[in-house]
């Protein structure tokens, strides 16, 4: 891509407007302006591509609109089969025989079963219900259920014998994803958690700690554990709604990750409690977790360390076995089970690895959720999934497969300015979001970010209940799991086995 039309350089657009305001008061003559103007204005375009990540932030703030981004017609040739992104690719790595980095998530045109799967809806015989008219009950517990309830005779009626895990209660059934700070700045944070105690759902801190400005919605917020142990004390575990292990993450399953020490000043080495310009370095494994048994311990240490009154959560990517491992993290104990899907996004991963590994969020909750009924243990856990989420269609067809909860990160940060552009990776984000350079994090209001943040919640919300009316379902919870309310549309009789659907045209 290529930046065309007038570029003015900040100082020299400044002194432009600064000129034109002393003639119209009638201090300089004309020549003297234009003298002026020729003098501080460079006679041709001068791009700085250095600093361009393809933000599209230039164009959209463009005061004049002078700014067009357009396909550089001298960009790699290819062919079918070499794209210009594999000339690229390999023109880098001969050049820096390095590994490729990005950011975002995988874009690859792999199928997408979310757009091959519709929904229901009532007729006739079985009325839909008006959501404008009629109560819609959108409210979430993520949290382990019992077996089964047992009362006592109580002398007002019956009272509850059974004692109930902890649970975490969200109005509408969708909370923010995992992203640490470092990888994103703290404004994004504060966005992220001034939206989330709006909107009754959670954030998530990532893998970077709990900064204390945060402190205030800690109520909403679920902290991470993750193999770097970043932040991680016994304050930081207290003060979340839920804990969170990071086991994997679905742009990068099976590797660690790795913040550059450029990212780590003062307020981000305080809150990962790491010195000032250290690589933060996250272990691909945890060093203490190497079977079901050990990943038990660590889940039963953090619920001793928060006196059992949170839930801890496990996360872990979506991979080929992820059912097998999804019924031993229910079995170790652990009271919510995050998938992410390959197609979750990330500040930072290999190329070859966001783009080649993983398996799609739908055929990992599907295979999930079906193992756990299976095995009569999918009370245990709450499923949240993540990965790609798009609208409110996609966020209703995964309830539909089974999950509780979905989580959205790059979605959220879109709604915050995000242009996907993928360069997360250089700290040059201009939209504020995957940086910490001051003078880029100054460009990210965190009070109107959390404002669009929370009407992005509402909307959807408002669209789920849309759904439900349609589906003649007043609760969220009718909705989950009921594979029957889809239809497999242009899918293979093996994509409609593992997503447990049937195909458009079949009735009930
Ligand atoms: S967060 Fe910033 S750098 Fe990353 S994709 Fe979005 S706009 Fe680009």
């Amino acid at each position: 891509m290529s930046v065309t039309g007038f570029i003015p350089r900040t100082g020299t657009f400044t002194r432009w407007q600064q000129a034109m305001r002393v003639f119209r008061h009638g201090q300089e003559d004309l020549q003297q302006v234009f003298a002026r103007i020729k003098e501080n204005v460079p006679d041709r375009v001068v791009a700085d591509h250095h600093k361009c990540v393809q933000c599209h932030y230039c164009v959209t703030h463009c005061p004049e609109g002078a700014i067009s981004i357009q396909p550089n017609p001298l960009a790699y040739r290819g062919n079918y089969h070499w794209q210009p992104h594999h000339l690229k690719n390999i023109w880098l790595q001969a050049e820096t025989g390095g590994k490729l980095l990005t950011g975002a998530g995988n874009d690859k045109a792999y199928f997408s079963y979310f757009d091959h799967m519709v929904l229901d809806a009532c007729q006739v015989t079985n009325p839909s219900i008006d959501p404008l008219r009629e109560p819609m009950e959108l409210r979430t517990y993520l949290g382990s259920r019992p077996d089964a309830l047992e009362f006592e005779s109580g002398p007002s009626g019956p009272i509850l014998k059974t004692k109930l895990a902890p649970a975490v209660q969200l109005d509408t059934p969708l909370m923010f994803a995992g992203m640490s700070y470092g990888a994103v700045s703290l404004n994004v944070h504060k966005a992220l958690a001034m939206a989330a105690k709006a909107c009754g759902i959670l954030m998530n801190t990532g893998e970077g700690g709990l900064h204390a400005d945060l402190y205030p919605y800690a109520d909403r917020i679920m902290v991470q554990v993750a193999s770097g142990r970043f932040g991680v004390d016994h304050d930081y575990l207290r003060r979340g709604a839920a804990v969170e292990i990071k086991i994997g993450q679905g742009a990068k399953p099976g590797i660690g990750g790795h913040l550059p020490g450029e990212k780590v000043d003062e307020e981000v080495s305080r809150t990962r409690m790491i010195p000032v310009g250290s690589d933060a370095l996250s272990p691909a494994p945890h060093h203490d977790i190497y079977s079901i048994e050990d990943l038990a311990q660590l889940i039963y240490a953090l619920k001793e360390a928060t006196e059992y009154t949170k839930p801890v959560a496990v996360k872990i990517a979506a991979v080929h076995n992820v059912a097998a491992i999804a019924s031993g993290i229910a079995r170790a104990g652990a009271d919510i089970i995050t998938i992410d899907g390959f197609r979750g996004g990330t500040g930072a991963t290999p190329l070859i690895i966001r783009d080649h590994v993983g398996i799609p969020i739908e055929m990992a909750l599907a295979a999930v959720d079906d193992r756990l009924r299976q095995e009569g243990i999918r009370n245990r856990v709450s499923l949240v999934v993540s990965g790609g989420i798009r609208h409110s269609g996609d966020v209703a067809k995964a309830i539909a497969l089974g999950a509780d909860v979905v989580a959205i990160g790059t979605a959220a940060l879109v709604a915050m300015g995000c242009r996907l552009c993928q360069k997360c990776y250089t700290g040059n984000c201009n939209w504020g979001i995957a940086t910490q350079k001051p003078e880029l994090t100054a460009r990210l209001d965190p009070d109107r970010a959390a404002e669009r943040l929370a009407n992005l919640i509402r909307g959807w919300s408002l669209e789920l209940k849309e759904i439900l009316g349609a589906l003649g379902l007043n609760a969220i919870e009718s909705l989950r799991g009921s594979r029957l309310r889809l239809r497999g549309i242009g899918l293979s009789e093996a994509d409609r086995r593992v997503l447990g659907i049937k195909n458009a045209g079949v009735g009930a």
